[in-house]
Protein backbone atom coordinates (compact mmCIF):
# COMPACT_ATOMS: atom_id res chain seq x y z
CA UNK A 1 0.00 0.00 0.00
CA UNK A 2 0.96 3.52 -0.54
CA UNK A 3 0.05 6.24 1.64
CA UNK A 4 1.35 10.32 1.92
CA UNK A 5 5.02 9.14 2.89
CA UNK A 6 5.50 6.61 0.22
CA UNK A 7 3.86 9.09 -2.51
CA UNK A 8 6.31 12.03 -0.78
CA UNK A 9 9.39 9.29 -0.75
CA UNK A 10 8.56 9.20 -4.79
CA UNK A 11 9.26 12.82 -5.37
CA UNK A 12 11.90 12.71 -3.44
CA UNK A 13 13.47 9.66 -4.71
CA UNK A 14 12.88 11.45 -8.41
CA UNK A 15 14.68 14.17 -7.41
CA UNK A 16 17.56 12.56 -6.38
CA UNK A 17 17.72 10.59 -9.36
CA UNK A 18 17.12 13.40 -11.70
CA UNK A 19 19.66 15.02 -10.22
CA UNK A 20 22.35 12.46 -10.96
CA UNK A 21 21.43 11.92 -14.24
CA UNK A 22 20.60 15.76 -14.86
CA UNK A 23 24.23 16.11 -16.78
CA UNK A 24 23.31 13.01 -19.60
CA UNK A 25 19.12 14.17 -19.76
CA UNK A 26 20.70 17.88 -21.22
CA UNK A 27 23.39 15.95 -23.09
CA UNK A 28 20.46 14.17 -24.46
CA UNK A 29 18.39 17.54 -25.15
CA UNK A 30 21.74 19.03 -26.83
CA UNK A 31 21.67 16.42 -29.46
CA UNK A 32 17.97 16.78 -30.55
CA UNK A 33 16.52 19.81 -28.42
CA UNK A 34 18.26 23.06 -26.82
CA UNK A 35 20.25 21.57 -23.78
CA UNK A 36 17.71 22.27 -21.00
CA UNK A 37 16.13 19.16 -19.87
CA UNK A 38 18.49 18.22 -17.19
CA UNK A 39 18.29 21.56 -15.32
CA UNK A 40 14.17 21.81 -16.29
CA UNK A 41 13.99 18.74 -14.46
CA UNK A 42 16.21 19.54 -11.69
CA UNK A 43 14.89 22.60 -10.54
CA UNK A 44 11.35 21.07 -11.04
CA UNK A 45 11.78 18.09 -9.06
CA UNK A 46 14.02 19.90 -6.19
CA UNK A 47 11.20 22.35 -5.41
CA UNK A 48 8.67 19.96 -5.07
CA UNK A 49 10.92 17.77 -2.78
CA UNK A 50 11.04 20.79 -0.92
CA UNK A 51 7.30 20.85 -0.26
CA UNK A 52 7.05 17.61 1.96
CA UNK A 53 9.96 19.83 4.37
CA UNK A 54 8.46 22.75 4.51
CA UNK A 55 4.67 22.05 4.58
CA UNK A 56 2.06 19.57 6.22
CA UNK A 57 0.13 17.63 3.87
CA UNK A 58 -3.79 16.53 4.61
CA UNK A 59 -4.04 13.59 1.95
CA UNK A 60 -2.16 12.13 -1.07
CA UNK A 61 -4.41 14.05 -3.53
CA UNK A 62 -3.44 17.46 -1.87
CA UNK A 63 0.12 16.92 -1.75
CA UNK A 64 0.29 15.51 -5.82
CA UNK A 65 -1.98 18.25 -6.58
CA UNK A 66 0.13 20.93 -5.16
CA UNK A 67 3.57 19.08 -6.50
CA UNK A 68 2.04 19.11 -10.25
CA UNK A 69 0.82 22.95 -9.97
CA UNK A 70 4.92 23.04 -8.41
CA UNK A 71 6.07 21.37 -11.80
CA UNK A 72 3.99 23.54 -14.19
CA UNK A 73 5.13 26.87 -12.43
CA UNK A 74 8.87 25.91 -12.01
CA UNK A 75 9.99 23.16 -14.66
CA UNK A 76 9.54 25.50 -18.32
CA UNK A 77 9.56 24.47 -21.42
CA UNK A 78 7.01 21.38 -23.30
CA UNK A 79 7.86 19.40 -20.15
CA UNK A 80 6.71 21.43 -17.44
CA UNK A 81 2.92 21.41 -18.25
CA UNK A 82 3.10 17.84 -19.01
CA UNK A 83 4.77 16.17 -16.24
CA UNK A 84 2.82 19.02 -14.03
CA UNK A 85 -0.66 17.75 -15.53
CA UNK A 86 0.59 14.12 -15.04
CA UNK A 87 0.94 14.60 -11.11
CA UNK A 88 -2.14 16.78 -10.97
CA UNK A 89 -4.26 14.34 -12.64
CA UNK A 90 -2.56 11.42 -10.66
CA UNK A 91 -4.59 13.22 -7.58
CA UNK A 92 -7.95 12.45 -8.81
CA UNK A 93 -8.19 8.56 -8.52
CA UNK A 94 -6.67 8.46 -4.87
CA UNK A 95 -8.97 11.57 -3.83
CA UNK A 96 -10.57 9.49 -1.31
CA UNK A 97 -7.47 7.30 -0.41
CA UNK A 98 -5.04 7.96 2.57
CA UNK A 99 -3.30 4.12 1.73
CA UNK A 100 -2.70 3.61 -2.71
CA UNK A 101 -3.46 0.01 -3.44
CA UNK A 102 -2.57 -1.57 -6.86
CA UNK A 103 -6.32 -0.69 -8.02
CA UNK A 104 -6.40 2.68 -7.01
CA UNK A 105 -2.67 3.02 -8.27
CA UNK A 106 -3.51 1.67 -11.76
CA UNK A 107 -6.43 3.85 -12.05
CA UNK A 108 -4.17 7.56 -10.90
CA UNK A 109 -1.27 6.21 -13.21
CA UNK A 110 -4.05 6.05 -16.42
CA UNK A 111 -5.25 9.34 -15.50
CA UNK A 112 -1.75 10.53 -15.31
CA UNK A 113 -1.10 9.42 -18.68
CA UNK A 114 -4.17 10.50 -20.50
CA UNK A 115 -3.85 13.75 -18.98
CA UNK A 116 -0.11 13.67 -20.58
CA UNK A 117 -1.79 13.11 -23.63
CA UNK A 118 -4.50 15.32 -23.76
CA UNK A 119 -1.91 18.31 -22.91
CA UNK A 120 0.58 17.38 -25.43
CA UNK A 121 -1.55 15.18 -28.31
CA UNK A 122 1.67 12.84 -28.32
CA UNK A 123 1.25 9.31 -30.33
CA UNK A 124 3.12 5.80 -29.57
CA UNK A 125 6.27 6.22 -31.93
CA UNK A 126 6.14 10.53 -31.86
CA UNK A 127 9.48 10.09 -29.79
CA UNK A 128 8.42 11.73 -26.50
CA UNK A 129 8.24 10.93 -23.03
CA UNK A 130 4.77 8.88 -24.12
CA UNK A 131 6.93 6.02 -25.41
CA UNK A 132 7.85 5.72 -21.75
CA UNK A 133 4.59 6.51 -19.75
CA UNK A 134 2.57 4.59 -22.56
CA UNK A 135 4.25 1.15 -22.04
CA UNK A 136 4.92 1.75 -18.00
CA UNK A 137 1.13 2.50 -17.70
CA UNK A 138 0.23 -0.76 -20.26
CA UNK A 139 2.58 -2.75 -18.21
CA UNK A 140 1.01 -1.87 -14.79
CA UNK A 141 -2.45 -2.24 -15.12
CA UNK A 142 -1.38 -5.61 -16.68
CA UNK A 143 0.39 -6.52 -13.82
CA UNK A 144 -2.12 -5.21 -11.62
CA UNK A 145 -4.68 -7.37 -13.53
CA UNK A 146 -3.66 -10.77 -12.71
CA UNK A 147 -3.05 -10.06 -9.11
CA UNK A 148 0.21 -9.00 -8.44
CA UNK A 149 1.62 -7.11 -5.43
CA UNK A 150 2.36 -3.07 -5.98
CA UNK A 151 5.65 -3.99 -6.05
CA UNK A 152 5.75 -6.13 -8.57
CA UNK A 153 3.31 -3.56 -10.54
CA UNK A 154 5.61 -0.92 -10.13
CA UNK A 155 9.23 -3.24 -11.38
CA UNK A 156 6.89 -4.25 -14.38
CA UNK A 157 5.93 -0.87 -15.30
CA UNK A 158 9.60 0.68 -14.68
CA UNK A 159 11.08 -1.97 -16.89
CA UNK A 160 8.59 -1.18 -19.23
CA UNK A 161 9.68 2.87 -19.10
CA UNK A 162 13.09 1.99 -19.64
CA UNK A 163 12.61 -0.35 -22.70
CA UNK A 164 10.20 2.05 -23.98
CA UNK A 165 12.78 4.74 -23.60
CA UNK A 166 15.27 2.57 -24.93
CA UNK A 167 13.17 2.24 -28.08
CA UNK A 168 13.07 6.57 -28.76
CA UNK A 169 16.18 6.36 -30.49
CA UNK A 170 15.57 5.30 -33.91
CA UNK A 171 12.52 7.01 -33.72
CA UNK A 172 12.05 10.18 -36.11
CA UNK A 173 10.52 12.64 -33.46
CA UNK A 174 7.27 14.17 -34.60
CA UNK A 175 7.11 16.37 -31.39
CA UNK A 176 8.48 18.99 -29.77
CA UNK A 177 11.71 20.63 -30.42
CA UNK A 178 13.44 17.69 -31.94
CA UNK A 179 10.68 17.44 -34.86
CA UNK A 180 12.31 20.54 -36.48
CA UNK A 181 15.47 18.26 -36.84
CA UNK A 182 13.53 15.75 -39.11
CA UNK A 183 15.31 12.43 -39.86
CA UNK A 184 17.66 13.77 -38.11
CA UNK A 185 16.62 13.64 -34.68
CA UNK A 186 16.82 9.78 -35.57
CA UNK A 187 19.72 7.83 -33.40
CA UNK A 188 19.17 9.68 -30.16
CA UNK A 189 17.37 8.46 -27.63
CA UNK A 190 14.36 11.10 -26.21
CA UNK A 191 15.23 13.01 -23.47
CA UNK A 192 11.42 13.27 -22.06
CA UNK A 193 11.60 9.26 -22.10
CA UNK A 194 14.70 9.06 -20.14
CA UNK A 195 13.19 11.32 -17.46
CA UNK A 196 10.20 9.41 -17.39
CA UNK A 197 11.60 6.24 -17.13
CA UNK A 198 13.76 7.93 -14.06
CA UNK A 199 10.55 9.15 -12.14
CA UNK A 200 8.82 5.92 -12.95
CA UNK A 201 12.21 3.57 -11.46
CA UNK A 202 11.70 5.84 -8.38
CA UNK A 203 8.48 5.07 -8.30
CA UNK A 204 9.22 1.49 -7.88
CA UNK A 205 11.93 2.22 -4.97
CA UNK A 206 9.80 3.96 -3.10
CA UNK A 207 5.94 3.60 -3.79
CA UNK A 208 5.36 -0.26 -2.42
P1 LIG B 1 11.79 22.19 -24.35
O1 LIG B 1 11.76 21.27 -25.54
O2 LIG B 1 10.69 23.20 -24.39
O3 LIG B 1 13.15 22.76 -24.10
P2 LIG B 1 12.32 20.16 -22.34
O4 LIG B 1 13.67 20.09 -22.94
O5 LIG B 1 12.25 20.32 -20.88
O6 LIG B 1 11.43 21.28 -23.05
O7 LIG B 1 11.50 18.80 -22.67
C1 LIG B 1 11.65 18.15 -23.91
C2 LIG B 1 10.88 16.84 -23.86
O8 LIG B 1 9.47 17.09 -23.77
C3 LIG B 1 11.04 15.97 -25.09
O9 LIG B 1 12.20 15.17 -25.00
C4 LIG B 1 9.76 15.15 -25.12
O10 LIG B 1 9.91 13.94 -24.44
C5 LIG B 1 8.78 16.02 -24.37
N1 LIG B 1 7.74 16.55 -25.25
C6 LIG B 1 7.82 17.61 -26.07
N2 LIG B 1 6.64 17.82 -26.70
C7 LIG B 1 5.79 16.82 -26.27
C8 LIG B 1 4.43 16.47 -26.52
N3 LIG B 1 3.68 17.19 -27.36
N4 LIG B 1 3.91 15.40 -25.88
C9 LIG B 1 4.67 14.67 -25.02
N5 LIG B 1 5.95 14.97 -24.73
C10 LIG B 1 6.51 16.02 -25.34
MG1 LIG C 1 14.79 21.40 -23.99
MG1 LIG D 1 13.73 24.71 -23.61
Amino acid sequence: MADLTAFQAWVAQSARSIGEHAAHLTDLDRAIGDGDHGANMERGFTASARLAEDEQFSGIDTYLKKVGMTLVSTVGGASGPLYGTFFLRLAGPLSASDDAGARELSQALRAGVEGIVARGKAERGDKTMYDAFAPALAAFEEAAHTGRTIQECLDQAARAAEEGRDATEPMVARKGRASYLGERSAGHVDPGASSAALVLRAAAQTLA
